[in-house]
């Protein structure tokens, strides 16, 4: 179940038991890292659900934080439904790139298909912020380039701080 609430013409938040949740159980995993979460194919507040308590059970990761979600226009191929995008705060003991190793294998399983440059994606993952690292190789980029840009990013942001 979620709340919504109208943010303009074009954007609209949802709150629910999964996204806006903040727990105070203290992590023992090294890095402090921020996802964003993104997807506009089928139902996918619900996948997103199933997300949630998937990490949650997940031995590799701690979910810590989440943000509400943000049902916002697409941009670049414009042909395509609604994005829903929101941020999760999690603690992981892994170096970068096997986290994004990693974010790549829970992709898959939640059935992420590849195809073009901002092309429909059931469930797409990035590394937003990393601990306070800076990366700048071809395979990553940390922060995320795009992420000040990005009314999907900045606006979830918000619930964070
Ligand atoms: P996308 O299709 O937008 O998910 O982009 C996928 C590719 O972006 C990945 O295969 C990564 O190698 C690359 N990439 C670069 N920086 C990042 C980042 N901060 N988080 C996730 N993917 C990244």
């Amino acid at each position: 179940m979620y709340l919504k609430h109208s943010l303009s013409d074009d954007l609209v938040r949802y709150k629910g038991l999964c996204f806006s949740y903040k727990t105070t159980q203290k992590s023992s995993l090294r890095y402090r890292v921020v996802v964003g979460i993104g997807g506009n194919i089928g139902d996918v507040k619900r996948r997103f659900m199933h997300l949630f308590y998937y990490l949650k059970k997940q031995k590799q990761v701690e979910l810590l934080q989440t943000s509400s979600l943000l049902q916002n226009p697409p941009f670049g191929f414009l042909e395509q439904d609604d994005f829903f995008n929101g941020l999760l705060v999690l603690q992981t003991s892994k170096q970068p790139r096997h986290f994004l190793d990693y974010l790549h294998r829970v992709e898959k399983k939640f059935a992420r298909k590849r195809s073009f440059a901002n092309a429909p994606r059931s469930l797409d993952l990035d590394i937003i912020f990393f601990d306070n690292r800076v990366i700048n190789t071809p395979r990553l980029q940390i922060p995320h380039k795009e992420w000040s840009k990005r009314q999907s990013v900045v606006i979830p942001l918000m619930d964070l701080v």
